[in-house]
Order: C-alpha cells, then sequence, then structure tokens
C-alpha cells in the first residue's frame, strides 16, 4: 500500500492541473480501495459548500453540480468533525442525505476522509461501496494518509490551473500566493526561477528563441551521456556482475529508444527550452512504468528519473552557469542559497520569494541588510510556471500577486510611494542622536557582510558595525580565501568605518549556511557543526582567519573579534588560545600587531545562562538574538511549518534576555544585540528597557530604531518590558508594543502605508 500511495502522490504532484490532478485521484485511488466509487469534494473557500469536483462511480452528470452546505449530509460531517467516517450502512446514519442527481442509492459502505492542509479543510474525499461493507482500519488510514499529502498537490494544481486560465485569456485578474513570512517592503519585478544542479523537478518551464541550436546542445547531451554509460560499464566489467551492468546497457537502450529522445526534441521544437522538455518527457516516462503491476518493471522508473538527472546536469554543464537578470528581478526558487542570492547584481534584484525558509533564515537577513522584500514558505507555487511572470512581492502582508492588474498595481505604488516618503521623513534624523526622551542613549549599530553594506553604513551615520558576517566574503569564492586575501578584505571594511568601532565575527558556516565549495551533511545541521564548533576542529583555517584579523587592525585598530555559537566555557578557553597562538607567532615573524576587543556570542541558551563567567573572560557580550530564540523556542528558523512558533517576543527569549543583560552587566562588560530583533521597532522598545548597551541591525532598519528610541523615555520602555514580562504569549506582547508605537505616530513602522 506504501507504494501505491507514494506512486499516486508522484502523478498527482506532476498533474498540469486540477482537473487532472482530481481525475488522477479518483482514477487511481478506486481500486486500491477496491471501491465501486471514489470521488472527491472541494470545499469553495467563500460559502463553505462542499462541491462534488471529481467522481468515478457516481453520475458524471452530477460533477460541478451537486453543492452540500458546509454540514450537510455525510460529507458535510467529514469536514465539520475533521476526522474520518467509516460506515458499513450509510443510509442508516442520521446524517445520511439522499442526493437523487448523484444515483448513490445503492451504495452502502462508506469512508470519507478530511482533505486538511495547514488546518484549513480542504475538500473530502470519500469511496464508497454497493454492498454494506466496513472498510478495515489499514484503509481507513492508507486513505487518510493519502489525503493529507494529496492537500498540497490539489493546491498546487488549483494554482496552475488559474495561471493556465489566465494565460489562454478564459480568466481575468491576479493570482495570489500566500506566504507564512516576509520581510517588510513591496517588490514589483519579472520573475526569475532559480533552481539547485540537477534537480530535474524544479526545472521552469522557459522559452527557446531558437530551438534548432537548443535540439543540438539537447543531443551533444545525449550522446556525451551515451559515450560516458559505455566507459562506465567497460570500467566496471571486471568488477560488477553481468546482471548488475545490466542497468548500464537499460540506460543506453533508454537513451537510444526514439521515444524519449524524440518527445524531447518535439517539445523542443515547440519552443520550450531543452531542460523543461526533458523534465516533460521523463515524467510521463516514469509515469507509464511507475503504473506497471510488475514490481520490477515499477522501479524502473526510478532509473529513468536517474537518467533524467544526469541528462540535466550535462545540459546545465554546456549552459554554463551564466543566468540573465532582467532589471527588475524577483528571485524565486524552493530554497534559495546565500550564493544564488549574491550571484543577481544587486542593483537588479528587487524582491525574494522561497517555497521553504523563513523571515529568520540567512538569505532573509541577507535581502534585509539590503532593503529586498521577500516572502517565505508560499502555500502552493507551481514554480514551474512562473518564470518570466510579472509579479509583486509583498511583504507587508507575505503574499505575492502573479499578474498584478493594473488597478492593483497602481495601489502597490501608492503603498510604495508612500513607504519612500517615510523613508525620505526619517533621513531628517541622519544627524540626530539617537536618545531618549529622558536623556538614555543607545548606540545604534548596523550589520554588514559584503563591502557595499560598509561604505552603506557610513553613510548612514551607524555608529559602527556590530556585527560583520565574515561568512559571506567566504561564499563570493570557489575555495577559502587565503590569509593575505582576507586581510586585504578586512582592511578595507575596518577602513571604511574607522574610527568607528567594527565588530568581524569569525567564520559562522554550517546550519543552514554550508559553504558550496565545503558541503556539509548532517541530519540536524542546526545542531551539529556550525559555528566555533568548525573553527575549533578546523584549526588552520580558523588561525589563517584570526592570523588576518590581526594583520589588518595593526593599521586600523577600530576592531573587535567575536566568536560565534559559543556553548560552554572550554570552547571559548580553546578559541582564545588560538587567538593568541595567531597573535604570538605574528609578534614571532616581526608583524607589530595589537590584541583588539574580544567577544562573544550569546546564541545559545547554554551561554546565555554562563553569561556572567563568560563575560568574565571577554570584553564584551553580543546576543544573536535570531538563533537563541531558535534553540529556547525549539524552533528551526528556517521551517516554514513552525515558523507561527518563531516569535523573539516570546516571553521565555524575553526572561532569557534580560537575564544575559543583567549578567553582562553584573561583569561589568557592554552587551548589544544583533540579531533581527535589534532593528524590529517593537522588539527595540523591549531591549531598550532591559537597558542594553548597543542594538546592531540591518541597516534598512536603523533610521526606524532611532525615530523610536527618539520618541519614548526609558523610563516608558522599562514600564512595557515589565508588563511584557507578566504575559502569557509572543501576540500579546506584539499588540501591547504595536499600540504603543501607534499611540506615539509610530504606526507607520509597523503596517503598510501611513
Ligand atoms: C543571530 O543568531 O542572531 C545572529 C546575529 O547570527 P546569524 O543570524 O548570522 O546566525
Ligand atoms: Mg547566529
Amino acid at each position: 500500500m506504501l507504494e501505491s500511495l507514494r506512486r499516486i502522490v508522484h502523478e498527482v504532484n506532476a498533474a498540469h492541473n486540477l482537473d487532472e490532478a482530481l481525475t488522477l485521484i479518483v482514477d487511481r485511488v478506486k481500486p486500491v480501495m477496491q471501491a465501486d466509487v471514489c470521488s472527491v469534494y472541494l470545499t469553495d473557500p467563500e460559502t463553505g459548500e462542499h462541491v462534488l469536483m471529481e467522481t468515478d462511480g457516481l453520475r458524471p452528470s452530477a460533477v460541478g453540480r451537486v453543492r452540500l452546505l458546509p454540514d450537510q449530509g455525510l460529507v458535510g460531517l467529514v469536514a465539520s468533525r475533521a476526522e474520518p467516517i467509516n460506515l458499513d450502512n450509510a443510509p442508516g446514519h442520521p446524517n445520511f442525505q439522499f442526493i437523487a442527481s448523484t444515483g448513490e442509492a445503492p451504495f452502502h459502505g462508506f469512508l470519507g476522509v478530511p482533505i486538511i492542509r495547514r488546518g484549513t479543510t480542504l475538500g473530502v474525499l470519500v469511496v464508497q461501496q454497493r454492498e454494506a461493507r466496513r472498510y478495515t482500519g489499514d484503509e481507513e488510514s492508507f486513505l487518510a494518509t493519502l489525503a493529507a499529502q494529496l492537500a498540497g498537490s490539489i493546491s498546487l494544481a488549483e494554482v496552475r490551473q488559474r495561471l493556465e486560465r489566465l494565460d489562454t485569456g478564459t480568466l481575468i485578474g491576479t493570482v495570489f500566493l500566500e506566504g507564512v513570512a516576509s520581510t517588510r517592503g513591496l517588490g514589483i519585478g519579472e520573475a526569475v526561477v532559480v533552481f539547485p544542479d540537477a534537480a530535474l523537478d524544479a526545472v521552469p518551464d522557459k522559452h527557446v528563441s531558437d530551438p534548432e541550436a537548443e535540439i543540438e546542445r539537447f543531443n551533444q547531451a545525449v550522446s556525451a551521456e551515451v559515450a560516458e554509460l559505455k566507459k562506465l560499464g567497460d570500467q566496471l566489467a571486471d568488477v560488477l556482475s553481468a546482471s548488475d551492468r545490466a542497468l548500464f546497457d537499460a540506460y543506453a537502450l533508454l537513451l537510444s529508444s526514439d521515444s524519449l529522445v524524440e518527445g524531447t526534441v518535439t517539445r523542443i521544437r515547440q519552443g520550450i527550452w531543452a531542460p523543461a522538455a526533458l523534465r516533460h518527457t521523463i515524467s510521463e516516462f516514469a509515469n507509464v512504468f511507475e503504473e506497471m503491476d510488475d514490481d520490477y518493471l515499477a522501479d524502473r522508473a526510478a532509473d529513468i528519473r536517474d537518467l533524467g538527472r544526469r541528462l540535466l546536469e550535462r545540459l546545465q554543464q554546456t549552459a554554463g552557469r551564466e543566468r540573465h537578470y532582467p532589471e527588475r528581478t524577483v528571485l524565486m526558487g524552493e530554497e534559495i542559497s546565500v550564493s544564488q542570492f549574491l550571484e543577481v547584481p544587486q542593483d537588479r534584484l528587487v524582491g525574494l520569494v522561497s517555497v521553504h525558509g523563513t523571515s529568520a533564515s540567512h538569505v532573509a537577513l541577507l535581502a534585509r541588510g539590503l532593503s529586498i522584500p521577500a516572502v517565505f514558505g508560499l502555500q502552493s507555487a507551481p514554480l514551474d510556471r512562473l518564470n518570466g511572470r510579472q509579479v509583486v512581492v509583498d511583504g507587508y502582508s507575505a503574499r505575492v500577486c502573479v499578474h498584478p492588474g493594473p488597478t492593483l498595481i497602481e495601489q502597490y505604488r501608492r503603498l510604495a510611494k508612500e513607504e519612500a516618503e517615510l523613508s525620505h521623513e526619517l533621513e531628517a534624523l541622519l544627524d540626530q542622536p539617537a536618545i531618549t526622551t529622558d536623556g538614555h542613549d543607545y548606540r545604534l549599530l548596523a550589520n554588514a557582510g559584503l563591502h557595499a553594506d560598509v561604505a552603506a553604513a557610513r553613510e548612514r551615520r551607524a555608529q559602527g558595525i556590530g556585527l560583520y558576517r565574515s561568512e559571506l566574503h567566504f561564499y563570493l569564492r570557489d575555495r577559502f580565501p587565503g590569509e593575505d586575501e582576507q586581510t586585504a578584505t578586512y582592511r578595507r571594511v575596518l577602513q571604511t568605518m574607522a574610527p568607528a568601532p567594527v565588530t568581524l565575527r569569525t567564520l559562522d558556516i554550517g546550519g543552514d549556511k554550508p559553504l558550496p565549495y565545503y558541503p556539509i551533511k548532517e541530519s540536524n545541521p542546526f545542531l551539529g557543526w556550525r559555528g566555533i564548533r568548525i573553527s575549533l576542529d578546523q584549526t588552520d583555517i580558523f588561525k589563517t582567519q584570526l592570523r588576518a584579523m590581526l594583520r589588518a587592525s595593526a593599521v586600523h585598530p577600530n576592531m573587535g573579534i567575536m566568536f560565534p555559537m559559543i556553548s560552554c566555557v572550554s570552547e571559548l578557553t580553546q578559541a582564545l588560545v588560538v587567538l593568541h597562538d595567531a597573535y604570538r607567532e605574528l609578534i614571532e615573524d616581526g608583524m607589530p600587531v595589537n590584541l583588539p576587543r574580544i567577544g562573544i556570542m550569546v546564541e545559545v541558551p547554554s551561554a546565555a545562562y554562563m553569561t556572567r563567567t563568560l563575560a568574565r573572560m571577554v570584553d564584551f557580550i553580543a546576543v544573536g538574538s535570531n538563533d537563541l530564540t531558535q534553540y529556547l523556542l525549539a524552533v528551526d528558523r528556517n521551517n516554514v511549518r513552525v515558523a507561527h512558533l518563531y516569535d523573539s517576543l516570546h516571553p521565555a527569549v524575553l526572561f532569557t534576555l534580560n537575564h544575559v543583560c543583567r549578567q553582562a552587566h553584573a561583569a561589568a562588560r557592554p552587551v548589544s544585540v544583533c540579531g533581527e530583533m535589534a532593528g524590529d521597532p517593537a522588539s527595540a522598545l523591549m531591549l531598550m528597557g532591559m537597558g542594553i548597551d548597543a542594538l546592531s541591525m540591518s541597516l534598512g532598519n536603523l533610521l526606524k530604531i532611532k525615530w523610536v528610541v527618539r520618541s519614548f523615555s526609558y523610563a516608558e520602555t522599562r514600564g512595557l518590558l515589565k508588563e511584557a514580562l507578566q504575559m502569557d504569549n509572543a501576540s500579546q506582547v506584539r499588540a501591547r508594543l504595536n499600540a504603543a508605537l501607534d499611540e506615539r505616530g509610530l504606526g507607520g513602522l509597523v503596517r503598510a502605508g501611513r
């Protein structure tokens, strides 16, 4: 049954539109369940009615006509209870309702399961049996599991269908794709869908202007693959048995079969680029095999997909890695990596859309740093159909509008204009101090990682760089940068900001930031080898970086160094040993370097509760609230499913931060926050109330936070903090803080428009 489940889900996922998806569902489910009827009802989101959308077994004329009220009949009962109903004699149930148009009178056995997606009931999947029969427990759980898995495919197919109708002119309007998280702002531009190398299913549809050249490129890829397979087969002749080698023969046979190659060529000739033509053909082929009852043949589907991936890799090699980015690019992908983000010329990037990831992921931080609106966790995004379309990234309501009509574009332009006016008004604060109405001052620093951010930070009068993410420089290379190269980079950063302080963070890779040339595969990357743990295991890389930093500061002494992800005293002791070794060696080499300010990032709960001890070993404490929130709440900062639980205003996070702040001050060390909280107006009120010394944030937020600081008194923020610490949950805290901002006339900082 597991195999049938996998097969059905796979086929439905590949459906081109909703009608095709629903037909596939009823066609496939009915025989697997040995039922006489299989039907799908979808719930109309506006009226709540359950509409019969497809059936195999009831009268086809009822499709689209039968609309059941929200709690009408057994279908309504399944939907309202959101649980399966399994009956051997449906007509005997008090909720049974006879509907003549379906012709369901003779059916007795009934099993209905809800189709639920992220808490919303999308519809009901029903199987029925002529004779009185109760479905077994196994059958019931099979259907329920299938419905759960199909929910995503159904919403995806629905969006695909709407896009198809827009393209053919049978639908006028805009398609909205809802996300779960975002970074604020509005971006209007053209979608560029990026996908990981060799991910065949993620390849988007694109048009080619010269099909003959594309066919040539595809044929070359096929010939190269045939030659490679032959070579591999020959090489392994002595190692593999003839039956194991048969796989290579099977691959070669598939490649020489007309249908696979010809199928792809025919599609290219219709103007589709080779990777997408290949995707369609491979999926068609694999489906045919998957449907075969013979297990051996069904397993060949995996070989076909594997072959597809191999061919795609070749096509990618011949295409080179050059991509074209239009003037107003909205970058879209299943998951956008930091390197894909950095590949787009920054003056062309107006928006970012990622199916996975959340606003706390590293690519989101980069986007925020460069004031690029972004939406994450799209519920149903047919990425293969979106490339080249006009879209609006609405970072205020976490949604993406595909094909926005003129009125909508006008509305968005007006909002964007108001946003620009607000930014313009904030410019008046450029040379004003960040001081509260009762004279308490805070240092406002910028987070940076690229040279452009540093230069911009200086222009925006940031009082320094509170967090320089050194790993970004490592992403722009295809190998670890050497000591001289790093020295030059850090020197430039220090020089640009001098004499204002700059805190360089040592390499923080791992987690969601593996380097392309240093892949780390782990099942729990955020709890694994990341940050200082890698540096302490790879002391060569670590020491090279520390030497480069020390050398850079010999000329510009405005530098501080901090270590990420410290979780215990011994890690800090070891890091300090390596630092002192690097320092001593440089002195021995005759280089006149000084020991800089040293700090640690508190971003792991254990470090938060050891703050006093750790603080005494260093000069300053910087709280990484992004990671601290994820570890305290046990919520992966990249996981869309739990994104609603990730909130730094959770009272437990506030308690912990308050504790860290007090402990650092008890050890007479300054403390800053350099996570996203520092740049969030509501959270900044909390940090101010705790008496944090400095706030380091994405540059785009700097003047907004200055406005917040200048609009409140320290005493008021202490009062707000006290109130928040009595509250039960983050949403209460946020509502209270937003109201406080609104009362002061700062509402424009937390919602779109004025
Ligand atoms: C943090 O965790 O808050 C932080 C600033 O580090 P990063 O976001 O780079 O992990
Ligand atoms: Mg961190």
